[in-house]
């Protein structure tokens, strides 16, 4: 119905039709998308990614005036990122990929560790099941396993999301109530069904590519085989109890390049796909280097599903590593994650602009680890020998005196809290990593105190900042905001339906 309106509407421009039928029938679209329809969504996040991040990345890899592939995209904004308490909607400022892939996902706040339920645990619709159900094709794409917390937002309901599979326990299943015991069983059971189980069962999205084969088994390899789906690799042996490396074959690159058509699911690792820089220093034949790059399966994705439905198709894709080794800050494998990540929003762009029909956004889940750029040969506070002064020569009343007795003791002079961990005492935890950029004289190298680019974390978890945002293509000004994350759901579904989600 909408997509006849979006037609008659881009006639009336044209004066076939007159313009009063066109208002009449929808409240006036805005100018970029009365001659743009939207047909494909493509939704690109690297997980993890703030705003210093892509700086980080754009300074390390195009120098202090060049630009990322997503810095060039004509719409910019911010997403805010925070959860909510499980059983309240009282914010927690702090959220994590599960309830932030939900929030964008289906658009409602919820605890964190909750895939596709609020934060009362009830089972919400997601945006991939709904473009599924309306007849647009879907993919979903990860370098984490595809059972991890951002995919599976998009494609499974589960209280917890560590009921990864393959097999069921409370433990990694079911909530704890305050008391330490565990909540009463769901009445609806797929909230409790291992995640592999219910992508294996559920046709939700036609192209799943990603890691995480160990999470499946030789009967969710039936299941898939059954509803018409290409599996590459292999699940396992159906004759053994439990399956290992020796049983499962995984996808590689190759198999991925012989995929002509049709559903498909490739998992290129029994775990989370390996870091491109890693990937990087293994001998040619090693298995990791059949792993193909985020950028080739945004490829083949989009050439699976461009086309497949004449409704159009939704496709998210995560780039994972970039939150994971920021955990560890390890700040060269977050870079190189980030450059990887972004090689795949090109393939995206590339695809919309010869498409013109295609929406594409670019943002993150939350920030991770507190990542900074610092000075030239200074040192976080953490690493100092003590924290610097403070001394205002205008205003006395200002001054403070800081100490640091000991490893995470208190400082009631400036903090209400603990003053650095207990890696405070050793440098080592906190020391600056430095990197050349383009603009370094050729002899800097990465390491060295000549390098321009040093860069500290802040702590080994995720931060409450707010993210950046992309977009490009119809629709793509929606997104130059300040926004919550759960707007995006409504804006997106906007996007594939031309209408607001009910309740929204
Ligand atoms: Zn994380």
């Amino acid at each position: 119905m909408r997509r006849g309106m979006r037609t008659l509407m881009v006639l009336g421009v044209t004066g076939a039709v007159t313009a009063g039928v066109a208002v009449t029938a929808h409240s006036a679209p805005r100018h970029e998308e009365r001659h743009q329809e939207i047909r494909n969504v493509i939704y690109l996040l690297g997980d993890g990614m703030g705003r210093t991040h892509v700086t980080a990345a754009r300074e390390r890899y195009y120098g202090a005036t060049g630009k990322l592939n997503m810095e060039r995209l004509p719409n910019y904004g911010a997403v805010a990122t925070y959860a909510v308490e499980k059983d309240s909607d009282r914010p927690a400022l702090v959220t994590d990929s599960a309830s932030s892939a939900t929030a964008w996902s289906s658009g409602v706040k919820t605890y964190n560790a909750a895939i596709g339920v609020d934060a009362y645990e009830r089972r919400v619709a997601t945006l991939m099941e709904q473009a599924h159900r309306a007849g647009f094709a879907t993919g979903n794409v990860s370098t984490a396993e595809i059972t991890d917390a951002t995919p599976a937002a998009q494609f499974s309901h589960a209280l917890l999301r560590g009921c990864q599979g393959p097999v069921y326990s409370d433990s990694s299943c079911l909530p704890k109530k305050a008391d330490g015991s565990y909540e009463n069983k769901p009445a609806d059971p797929t909230l409790i069904t291992p995640i592999a189980e219910q992508i294996a069962r559920n046709g939700t999205a036609d192209v799943i590519l990603g890691g995480g084969l160990s999470r499946f088994e030789p009967d969710d390899q039936e299941a898939l085989r059954a509803q018409g789906y290409q599996v590459l690799g292999s699940f396992g042996d159906p004759a053994l109890p439990a399956q290992t490396a020796a049983s499962q074959k995984v996808a590689t690159k190759a198999d991925l390049a012989g995929v002509r058509r049709g559903k498909v699911v490739g998992l290129f690792n029994r775990g989370n796909l390996t870091v491109e820089q890693a990937k990087a220093t293994l001998p040619a034949d090693a298995p990791q280097r059949q792993e193909p790059t985020l950028a080739e399966m945004t490829r083949k994705s989009l050439s699976l599903l461009d086309g497949r439905s004449k409704k159009g198709f939704l496709l998210q894709i995560e780039g994972a590593q970039i939150d994971k080794r920021s955990h560890a800050n390890d700040a060269a494998q977050t870079l190189g994650e980030i450059k990887a990540f972004d090689d795949a929003v090109r393939a995206a762009v590339d695809f919309a602009r010869k498409d013109g029909h295609t929406l594409v956004v670019v943002t993150a889940d939350h920030e991770c680890a507190g990542f900074n750029i610092i000075e030239k040969g200074s040192y976080t506070n953490a690493e100092a020998a003590a924290p610097p002064a403070n001394a205002d020569a205008g205003n006395s009343a200002n001054n403070s005196t800081p100490s640091r007795p000991s490893s995470g003791a208190k400082d009631p002079a400036r903090s209400s809290g603990t003053v650095n961990g207990a890696g405070a005492n050793d440098p080592k935890n906190f020391g600056p990593a430095t990197f050349r950029t383009p603009d370094d004289p050729a002899d800097v190298r990465d390491g060295s105190p000549e390098a321009s680019l040093w860069l500290s974390y802040l702590s080994g978890n995720h931060t409450g900042a707010d993210v950046p945002i992309y977009a490009y293509g119809p629709g793509g000004g929606r997104f130059a905001a300040s926004q919550n994350n759960v707007e995006l759901y409504g804006k997106m579904y906007r996007s594939l339906f031309g209408t607001a989600p009910r309740g929204h």
